[in-house]
């Protein structure tokens, strides 16, 4: 599927287990804790010339959990975090829905994609999706975008059909910038989820989250 084709390359960054440490249903600023190397491999791609575009699931906002504005609060810190760095974020879109509700914008369902590539612009087919979990990497794949798996989740031994599967963020910001060849492994495992049925059209508008 690729129904984007804006004229700037972006890449698509899942949140937990990929930028920031893996908590369980995170509604907290406090809480956020950027992953070793993710600041660097951000820059980098940053560099590279690419838009940096966070996509993340927050079905905790359905389930009653936190709120959307504590989702507000989260990236506010986040991108606070990092611009102490140096490093700016082009956009931060959630999914606040539970799966039940079958909405267009979960991953591995395309909705926040759609959104980031009509507000900022991007090109799917050159552009690339980093997440640390299947879904993340059918997502990619569903877009025609080239997919990076990173082993900073909890879900390190995810099977699935990555491109290349790398440590954390700065050597996925290597071999994007074609400095790792032969060095990192590619992987292709035949046991790849199924694709899920299309989601029905319903729902309310995936967020955006302001940033500093
Ligand atoms: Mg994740
Ligand atoms: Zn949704």
């Amino acid at each position: 599927m690729n129904l984007s084709h804006g004229s700037r390359r972006g890449v698509f960054l899942d949140r937990d287990g990929t930028v920031i440490a893996e908590k369980h249903y995170l509604g907290d600023p406090a809480g956020v804790s950027i992953l070793p190397g993710a600041t660097a491999g951000l820059r980098r791609l940053r560099d590279l010339g690419y838009r940096l575009v966070i996509l993340t699931n927050q079905s905790g906002v359905g389930r009653g959990y936190f709120r959307q504005e504590d989702v507000d609060a989260v990236h506010a810190r986040l991108g606070a975090l990092l611009a102490d760095e140096g490093v700016r974020l082009d956009g931060i879109y959630f999914c606040p829905h539970r799966p039940e509700d079958h909405c267009a914008c979960r991953k591995p369902n395309p909705g926040l994609v759609h959104s980031a590539c009509r507000d900022l612009d991007l090109d799917c087919n050159s552009s690339i999706m980093i997440g640390d979990k299947a879904s993340d990497i059918e997502l990619g794949r569903r877009c025609g975008m080239r997919t990076v798996l990173v082993a900073t989740g909890h879900e390190a031994t995810e099977t699935c059909r990555a491109d290349v599967v790398v440590g954390n963020l700065e050597e996925a910001a290597a071999w994007i910038a074609g400095e790792a060849a032969g060095v990192l492994t590619t992987h292709d495992h035949p046991a790849s989820q199924a694709a899920p049925a299309e989601a029905p059209a319903l729902a309310p508008a995936a967020s955006r989250s302001r940033l500093p």
